[in-house]
């Protein structure tokens, strides 16, 4: 019974929720007993709230028995996360809850007031049930930078879940909890969503409030959901998604209530897909792409192809420049984001408390991990007097020539960009920590989009050596909705592959309490994140 729920998409959650079938409690003791017991081995989580969760899933409970009792017009009116739980990273401030960012700097420190989208959630009645592992500050692609130790990939456990959203993504993969929240830089929840095949979208930039998340590059960062099939990561957007006076970027952009009602059965969704035009840009079958990655991304597109889209070869001529670019951007930004953290604001102080300067040093020599202060020594660099207009200035000129690569294809009519998510499969446990550059590189399919502000998804595409692939859909701004419907077309047009009946392989090890955690897995490896 335990097991059945929790393998419930979040929809079919609702559904059993209203009709009284199922009680929020129940759902939610399921995942909390599920998480509980075999966290252990993959280390998803930083910490879990039972009591707090209960008493939301009660107060669930509460509001879904009165809609009941006045019937069926205020059932309808319910949003359909009321009720469900959610996993949040652990940037995005509750109150009165720890909010690490993955960092020691941040040990102890409590959020003295609740995130816009933690409002959200609370509005729409949504269990929280804890926080997730990430790499520190969100720099990296595989949750081996959290200073809290890394997270294991379900479908390997001697393999990276990618990041920085690593927790968040393997909860959901494992079953831990249907729906969780990522931030999404420079691919930190697309990248995860693909090496642990579930699907998470990067909203348009300025789609959802970043008030109360910890910043990383605020010109990038944009919240998302992720989700085991596309309605729960729609409706979770629609959740959390519009303008907040308390983010000057946050848009006034109304958002469409239709994220709640994409296509329930199959043959609608992949009917959406005739006639759709959508560009295929061929820099990003990039050098270093796997070869059973770029097999099972040719597949997929064949498979929209023969649904009736339009697939057309496009070229975005400056994605070469996208890494580069984003390496002083992000970093320029972090460098400055990262200042406040003093030892005297926010967290631990290290030192003697003789003097404020050695006291500053200490806090932040001991407890910045060591991609942070590589970030922040690079963003200094590039924002230091006299390097200012040949480094961020050129930056960010190259950063208007990527966005019009794109711009460009919209304004020949293309529905949407079909890419690889990332060049491979999640890689082993210490595979890219000694060379920086090799990890810089899982993003090389991602980063464009964040540089140009745009909403991108990653959708499950089958396994390539027994391990996920993502499909990444790339749309113009404000096209989450048509992405969603491409997504759940395409989710629909492989509804009976033999890859959707298959499980995370390393599941039945989770069940074992005699499993090696992953920081216990990767020091028998012998590695260490210098
Ligand atoms: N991997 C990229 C980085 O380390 C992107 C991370 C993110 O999207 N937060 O900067």
């Amino acid at each position: 019974m335990t097991t059945e729920l929790t393998r419930l998409h979040a929809h079919h959650m609702a559904a059993r929720l209203r009709a009284g079938e199922l009680t929020s409690r129940e759902l939610t003791e399921a995942h909390l007993d599920l998480a509980e017991a075999q966290d252990h081995g993959l280390h998803a989580w930083l910490t879990i709230d039972r009591d707090r969760a209960l008493a939301e899933a009660d107060a669930a409970d509460v509001r879904l028995a009165a809609a009941r009792g006045e019937g069926r017009e205020a059932l309808q009116a319910l949003h359909p996360l009321l009720g469900i739980p959610v996993g949040l990273k652990d940037l995005v401030s509750v109150k009165g809850g720890q909010a690490t960012a993955g960092s020691r700097i941040l040990e102890g420190y409590l959020a003295p007031y609740d995130a816009h989208i933690t409002e959200r959630l609370r509005d729409v009645g949504a269990v929280i049930l804890g926080k997730t592992n990430m790499d520190e500050f969100a720099m990296g692609s595989s949750t081996e930078h959290s200073a809290y130790g890394p997270t294991a990939n379900p479908w390997g456990l001697d393999r990276v879940p990618g990041g920085s959203s690593g927790g968040s993504a393997a909860a959901v993969a494992a079953y831990h909890v249907p729906l969780s929240i990522g931030t999404d830089t420079g691919g930190s929840i697309r990248q995860p969503a693909a090496l642990t095949g579930i699907v998470g979208l990067k909203p348009t930039y300025g789609r959802v409030s970043r008030y109360g998340i910890i910043a990383f590059a605020s010109s990038l960062d944009q919240i998302g959901p992720f989700a085991r099939d596309v309605r729960g990561a729609a409706a979770l957007l629609h959740a959390v998604a519009g303008r907040d006076e308390r983010d000057s970027t946050s848009s006034p952009e109304p958002v469409p209530d239709d994220l709640l009602t994409l296509a329930h059965s199959d043959d609608e969704a992949a009917g959406s897909l005739h006639g759709k035009r959508l560009g295929l840009p061929k820099e990003y079958f990039v050098a270093g792409m796997e070869p059973g990655v770029e097999t099972r991304v040719r597949e997929g597109v064949a498979a929209l192809e023969a649904a009736g889209a339009i697939v057309e070869e496009v070229s975005l001529p400056h994605t070469e420049y996208g890494l580069a670019t984003y390496y002083i951007v992000a970093p320029a930004e972090a460098s400055a984001n990262l200042a406040r953290y003093d030892g005297i604001r926010y967290g631990p102080r290290l030192g003697e408390g003789a003097d404020v300067l050695a006291d500053y040093l200490t806090t932040r020599g001991q407890l910045f991990g060591p991609e942070v202060k590589r970030r922040i020594m690079l963003g200094t660099y590039a924002l230091s007097a006299g390097y200012y207009d040949a480094y961020y200035l050129k930056a960010q000129k190259v950063r208007t020539l990527i966005k019009g690569d794109f711009d460009a294809l919209w304004a020949r009519g293309f529905d949407a960009l079909v890419a690889p998510t990332s060049p491979t499969v999640a890689f082993r446990f210490g595979a890219r920590l000694a060379d920086p550059v090799s990890m810089y590189l899982s993003d090389a399919c991602t980063l464009p989009v964040n540089m140009a502000g745009l909403p991108g998804i990653s959708i499950p595409a089958g396994l390539s050596e027994g391990l996920p692939v993502g499909l990444q859909l790339i749309g113009a701004p404000w096209s989450e909705l048509e992405l969603f419907r491409l997504a759940r077309g395409y989710e629909a047009i492989t509804a009976d592959a033999d890859w959707r009946t298959l499980e995370p392989a390393d599941l039945p090890a989770l069940a074992d309490p005699s499993t090696p955690t992953p920081a216990e897995r990767m020091a028998a490896m012998s590695i260490v994140d210098r």
